[in-house]
């Protein structure tokens, strides 16, 4: 390795949950749509005239025709998150059921074919529907259930959403559609809708698992955690289901530890903490968590619609409970879990800290990403270099004495290009991982003084709404990855150079 002795002289850059939450982007298979785009999944078959694939959001299909080729095991060597003991949720929305009548199937192939919704036939099945029979209702809800399918399987949850509602509005006592409206609110972080929707479910099929399962998942999100272990062990006892048992022991065991803890919350915020923390360091953490929010909410120009929780650990709970190695400083995986054993209040270092968990939760609820439980069912849709560039970013980080190593990187040619720091860097060395977080960082900052933060807020909307990242930076700054690149290098060298 030439780089080594470059990378060395890298400042350590902070390691928190980065590397944990890269652990969802452990994939096996990536199907490539004709129009470029790149979907990850867990495994990906052809069947008839469909793919179908696996998330971590459940078993998802696209028409083929609009998919160019899979490619198979890319990232099979990626080394799985630490502690396999983590949950990994996955949420299966649930198979439809007829209710009367065949023609389901035609339906579905009529109302989206050739990679497109056909709306002009859904209009069709909606006027039919005005007479009032009960399946011209059905057949119009069938047709707005396809379109929301579609949409979410490109990852586009806010016209899913509004399908898949309306879908309801033509059959509202149908259970299936009923749980995928909460579905969908659940990946938008709506915990309160979802349960709306769920409660509607419940009363038609109170028996179901899936609509516990979800229940539980909306409680779990909500930090009611006894609500979500009730839901869960109600699911398990309809239907055995290994991944949600492993949610449940999760749960449990987020349980039994917080049970001892002391309570705290602030607009924003619900905390939790060991009893060996003052409070006075619990209302010092609020404070601080509530200024840097307010301080990510107007560069981002987005609010997280439910509070986020937070608990504060001793050393050896946090090693326990998360099961993060010994150089994890802090984590993020759907609530911020901090070590602050023997601090009296909230130190420089503690406070970057949390606002750069802060950061990865925006992130993660800004582009609509699954992110529940412990960190293997932690599906963030940004890609790991703006994730840990923005973290660092908003946590006051600037290239500053960096910029020499990185510009002799690049300058040599060796720059790591930033489309391989998509996906996991869990198995990167450490200097490796230290030089990736300084090239984020440094990209970051490129943009952000460019043009300012709006330009990275309008590449996360439409990484949230399911464009590739590349794509999104070629419509919102007109660049590829290459010219970011090069874009980046000449502003370290200006900024930076002597
Ligand atoms: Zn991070």
């Amino acid at each position: 390795m030439v780089l080594t002795a470059a990378f060395l002289r890298i400042r350590f850059l902070p390691f928190g949950a980065a590397l944990l939450l890269l652990s969802a982007h452990a994939v096996a298979d990536t199907i490539v749509l004709k129009n470029g785009r790149r979907i990850a999944a867990l495994s990906a078959v052809e069947e008839g005239d469909k793919v179908k694939y696996m998330t971590s959001a459940g078993e998802l299909s696209l028409p083929k025709s609009i998919v160019d080729h899979i490619e198979k095991g890319r990232f099979a060597d990626t080394p799985g998150p630490p502690g396999d003991a983590t949950a990994n949720l996955t949420i299966t929305p649930p198979e439809i059921r007829p209710v009367g009548g065949g023609g389901i199937e035609e339906i579905q192939r009529a109302a989206v074919h050739d990679g497109s919704i056909d709306r002009q036939y859904i209009a069709k099945l909606e006027s039919e529907a005005r007479s009032g029979n009960s399946q011209a209702n059905f057949n119009a809800a069938l047709g707005h259930h396809a379109a929301s399918t579609f949409e979410l399987s490109r990852g586009d949850l806010e016209h899913a959403l509004s399908d898949e509602r309306t879908a309801v509005t033509y059959a509202p006592d149908e259970p299936a559609l009923l749980m995928n409206v909460a579905y969908i609110y659940l990946r938008r972080n709506e915990f309160k809708q979802a349960l709306d929707y769920l409660e509607r479910a419940k009363r038609v099929v109170p028996e179901n698992p899936d609509v516990a399962k979800l229940a539980g998942w909306a409680y779990y999100g909500m930090n009611k955690l006894d609500q979500a272990v009730a839901e869960w062990k109600h699911a398990l006892a309809l239907r055995p289901d290994k991944e949600l048992q492993g949610a449940l022991e999760a749960a449990l065991r987020d349980k039994k530890e917080e049970e001892s803890y002391k309570e705290n919350e602030s607009s924003h915020f619900k905390l939790k903490y060991n009893g060996t923390a003052e409070p006075a360091l619990a209302r010092d953490v609020l404070r601080t968590l509530e200024m840097h929010f307010s301080a990510i909410e107007s560069e981002l120009n987005y609010t997280p619609p439910e509070s986020i929780g937070v608990v504060l650990y001793t050393d050896e709970a946090f090693r326990d409970i998360t099961r993060a190695p010994s150089w994890a400083g802090a984590l993020y995986d759907g609530r911020i879990r901090v070590p602050v054993q023997g601090l009296a209040a909230v130190d420089g270092e503690l406070s970057r800290s949390l606002k750069h968990e802060l950061t990865h939760s925006f992130i993660a609820q800004k582009t609509r990403s699954a992110c529940m439980g412990l960190a293997a069912s932690c599906a963030i849709h940004a890609p790991t270099w703006i994730q840990e560039g923005l973290a660092q970013w908003m946590e006051g980080q600037r290239s500053g004495e960096d910029a020499a190593v990185l510009l002799q990187i690049y300058s040599a040619g060796h720059a790591i290009p930033l489309g391989r720091l998509e996906g996991s860097w869990l198995n990167m060395s450490g200097d490796t991982a230290r030089y990736a977080y300084a090239w984020a960082l440094a990209n970051i900052e490129y943009i952000v003084q460019a043009d300012g933060m709006g330009d990275m807020e309008r590449i996360l909307d439409r990484i949230g709404a399911g464009m590739a990242t590349e794509a999104a930076l070629r419509e919102v700054l007109h660049s590829d990855y290459n010219d970011l690149m090069q874009s980046t290098a000449e502003y370290l060298r200006k900024t930076y150079g002597r």
